[in-house]
């Protein structure tokens, strides 16, 4: 698969957020609504808002453990008791990609007895085993990509950084090196300050104008 990665801007997500909001309430009237942790995390809360939904939990799922790699399965955390029966109960994802996450969700949500289920997230790529009822886009398979939300830029750059760290590089090289193998356009003053955070936090070196990775991790 050739790898892209793409920024997403907090304005994205409110077109797509407020897009969904719109499908879902054209036609659904959702009591609660069900995060899928951590993805879905912030389109919930947003979702939540703008519906006049106050009822909103979440369900931990894991299968993407690092960026744009698919730890095999997908697995729920320890999901607990809802206590959702009756309710009419909307689940929400940032994206399907496998869909697994998704798929698996939904089957153990529906085992707890809920009126009715409707599932959302902002994207959904064809490629996915699951269709959720509502989202904003859809991409083709063809145009996957890793998309960097907001809320997970730090762990996303770190990944990707760190695939892309050969001994010592210049801040030019990083650039350079993210653009060509992930596509990734990147603004110079926003990876420049990424970079300071992370030297600070002791997940990367910087000695003179060369950035490389800590002797542990090399
Ligand atoms: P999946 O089970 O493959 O549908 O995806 C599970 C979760 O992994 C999603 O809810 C996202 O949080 C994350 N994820 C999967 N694919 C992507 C992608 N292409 N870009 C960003 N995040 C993704």
């Amino acid at each position: 698969m050739d790898f892209r990665a793409r920024l997403v801007s907090w304005e994205q997500i409110d077109k797509w957020c407020e897009n969904i909001r719109e499908k879902v309430s054209n036609s659904y009237r959702p009591d609660m609504i069900i995060a899928l942790a951590r993805g879905g995390l912030v389109p919930a809360r947003v979702l939540a808002d703008m519906l006049w939904i106050k009822d909103l939990i979440s369900v931990k799922t894991e299968h993407w453990g690092i960026t744009a790699t698919a730890s095999g399965k997908a697995v729920l955390k320890d999901p607990g008791n809802l206590n959702i029966e009756g309710k009419r109960v909307l689940i929400v994802d940032d994206i399907t990609d496998t869909g697994q996450s998704m798929k698996l969700a939904y089957d153990f949500i529906m085992k707890q007895k809920p009126a009715e289920v409707r599932t959302v997230t902002m994207l959904h790529i064809t490629r996915s085993s699951f269709i959720p009822d509502f989202f904003s886009e859809i991409v083709d398979e063809k145009n996957w990509a890793w998309f960097i939300f907001p809320w997970n830029v730090y762990e996303d750059l770190d990944n990707l950084l760190s695939r892309v760290l050969k001994g010592r590089m210049t801040f030019t090289q990083i650039e350079n090196e993210l653009k060509d193998q992930f596509n990734l356009n990147i603004d110079s003053s926003l990876l420049s300050h990424i970079l300071d955070e992370f030297r600070k936090a002791g997940r990367i070196v910087q000695e003179d104008h060369t950035f490389s990775k800590p002797p542990e991790s090399q």
